[in-house]
């Protein structure tokens, strides 16, 4: 069977579901199932997956219980598909934390480089209420350039990041066309993506795929 580590348990929310990777189908077709009466993730453990393969269904059914709990299950498959696996190769190819209080200088969404501006002279943002704008391949995060203790809101400037996030899939996977995508509200789901990150300690789950 393919090696990869998966936590045993994934709380999402209030929720905290059993993550299950076994061999329960013979189908490569097969390969993973979220359900939320029983709050079960079940990833098929086929010999022939690829580690990596098997952490993108694990990260695609993870967005699925995020879709329940913070989205009512809104979300399209074909919208939970380009998210998750967005999502994935997000956090392998950057140094984006949700568990450290640096913000990153750049970002890899995709195939575009954004570079991350701030602090800004914006002196009418507050770091209470931090928010961002887009120029093509730059998102200024506007934090007031007084904060001095950037790392006591760290987890509202991560928020942002990943809200951007959501919005640079917009132009990368031309997802403008899909109705759920445009319905989503894109501050509730990185709050979602955020938490469960933390929680989980997903990233360093996610980047010990050799
Ligand atoms: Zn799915």
């Amino acid at each position: 069977m393919a090696k990869v580590q998966l936590p045993k348990k994934l709380k999402v929310g209030g929720l905290i579901y059993d993550v299950i990777l076994e061999k329960f189908s013979n189908d490569s077709k097969l390969d993973g199932f979220h359900s939320n009466p029983d709050l079960k993730i079940k990833i098929n453990n086929l010999d022939m997956f690829d580690p990596h393969y098997l952490m993108e269904v694990f990260v695609h059914e993870t967005v699925h219980a995020i879709d329940n709990v913070y989205n009512s299950c809104d979300l399209e498959e074909n919208t939970i598909i380009l998210i998750a696996k967005a999502l994935y190769w997000f956090i392998l190819n950057n140094k984006f934390s949700v568990n450290d209080s640096k913000i990153p200088t750049k970002l890899l969404v995709g195939t575009v480089v954004y570079k991350i501006e701030y602090p800004c002279d914006f002196r009418n943002y507050s770091i209470e209420s931090p928010s961002f704008t887009f120029l093509p391949s730059e998102l200024i995060l506007k934090i007031s350039r007084y904060s001095q203790d950037i790392k006591y809101h760290i987890d509202k400037i991560n928020i942002l990041i990943l809200e951007a996030f959501l919005l640079m899939l917009n132009s990368e996977y031309n997802l403008k066309d899909h109705k759920d995508f445009e319905e989503l509200n894109k501050r509730t789901f990185a709050h979602g993506i955020h938490q469960v990150l933390k929680d989980n300690n997903l990233e360093k789950v996610i980047r010990s795929v050799k």
